[in-house]
Order: structure tokens, then C-alpha cells, then sequence
């Protein structure tokens, strides 16, 4: 799950991204309005955290402009106390939701969480496929029930192939998930995460099905028919 924080305190931005990072999204931060606006119509994200007050282009203005160019992220807007009217504003420029500074970090997360859910993105916290399962919120992993133990980085990864089940993924999507947008990340790396997964999920139990599957020229597939 890909998260774009739009947000000119740095403080503020900072401390969202390092709470969302702890709940396994890939965040990007921008922070001015244009690079907001940038990064949101030509990067793929998930949802954006989008403040209203912003150097260079204003919060509204770039959901106006996201939604005229067809662009339907989710988008969560942050505003102050004060800014009654441009809250209704805001959500009659194409805002899915907005809330007021200052918010807990939980509160945040379950509002994430049901625009993403909203929007029929996969937020399960159970995932499975075949015997192996996930659960998100608990952060374990079982195959047929045995535990697996996982890096925050593979469990990602195994969510984002959980999330497109029996379909082949790119390398270029994983990376696109998975890490950060200014993350210096090259295939070769997903290929070494893929192999540290594939030992802990396949090769430690040779008796089973093999989940992961190579399609050579293509990516990765995790579950399907042989
Ligand atoms: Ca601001």
C-alpha cells in the first residue's frame, strides 16, 4: 500500500510517515502543492494525505485538478480549526474525507483505513492462499500452521503479492508498492527479497505447493494453477 503525504511542515509530515511506515505503507512526502500535484498524477498511490494550506498550489486546487484529469486516489484532507468553509469546500472539490489538526495518529489510521476499504482496496487483515496465511494486524504469517517469521520489508512484500493473487506483478510494480519513490531501489533488489520470501514461505517446506512462481520475462505470481 503507497501512501503520498502532500504536507509543508516538515514536522508534522515526518512523524506521519514514520507511523505509517511502522503499519507497513510506502510513504512519499511532498512538500509544496506542486510536487504534490506532480508526484500524485504521475506516480501510483494508494491515497493522499493532502493539507489545505500549501505553498505554491492550494489543497483544493489540487483535488480540482486531479479529479478533472480523471485521477480518483482517495484523498484524506487535512485542515485546521478555522477552516470550516473550506472543509465543505474541499469535499465538493473531490476530497473523500477530511480531518482537523490536531488529530491522534489513530484516529488517522481508521480513517486510512476505511477510505481504503471504501474504495475496495484490499485492507483484510486475514489474507490467505492456499495454506498459508496472513494476519495484517497481528503481523504473523502461517503456513499450514506453522509460524513464519518475517522482516518488515518481506512482509510487505508478501502482502502486496497477497493483494494480487493469481495475477503476475511487475518488478517495477513491486518496487512501486513496496518501497518509497525516492528509495534507490533496482530490480536486481526485488529479485533478492523474492529469493529471502521464496525461502522462507516455499523452500522451507519442500513437501508443499510452491507459491511463488517466476514468469520469466514478466515477474512474479503468487498462488493460480500449476
Ligand atoms: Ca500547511
Amino acid at each position: 500500500m503507497r501512501i503520498l503525504i502532500v504536507e509543508d511542515e516538515h514536522r508534522i509530515a515526518h512523524s506521519l510517515q514514520k507511523g505509517l511506515e511502522q503499519e507497513r505503507f510506502a510513504v512519499d512526502i511532498a512538500y509544496t502543492g506542486r510536487e504534490g500535484y506532480d508526484l500524485a498524477s504521475t506516480e501510483d498511490y494508494d491515497l493522499i494525505i493532502l493539507d489545505l494550506m500549501l505553498p505554491g498550489m492550494d489543497g483544493i486546487s489540487i483535488c480540482k485538478e486531479l479529479r478533472k484529469n480523471k485521477i480518483h486516489i482517495p484523498i484524506l484532507l487535512l485542515t485546521a480549526k478555522s477552516q470550516t468553509n473550506e472543509k465543505v469546500e474541499g469535499l465538493n472539490s473531490g476530497a473523500d474525507d477530511y480531518l482537523t489538526k490536531p488529530f491522534s495518529f489513530d484516529e488517522l489510521l481508521a480513517r486510512i483505513r476505511a477510505l481504503l476499504r471504501r474504495k475496495g482496496t484490499v485492507v483484510q487483515t486475514n489474507i490467505s492462499v492456499d495454506d498459508l496465511t496472513m494476519d495484517v494486524s497481528r503481523f504473523e504469517v502461517k503456513r499450514g500452521g506453522s509460524s513464519i517469521s518475517l522482516t518488515s520489508k518481506e512482509f510487505s512484500l508478501l502482502e502486496f503479492l497477497l493483494s494480487k493473487q493469481n495475477q503476475i506483478v511487475t518488478k517495477d510494480q513491486i518496487i512501486q508498492h513496496v518501497w518509497n519513490f525516492d528509495a534507490d531501489i533496482l530490480p536486481n533488489t526485488v529479485e533478492v527479497y523474492i529469493k529471502k520470501l521464496r525461502d522462507k514461505i516455499d523452500n522451507c517446506f519442500p513437501n508443499k505447493k510452491q507459491l511463488i512462481k517466476t514468469v520469466r520475462g514478466f515477474g512474479y505470481k503468487l498462488g493460480g494453477d500449476e
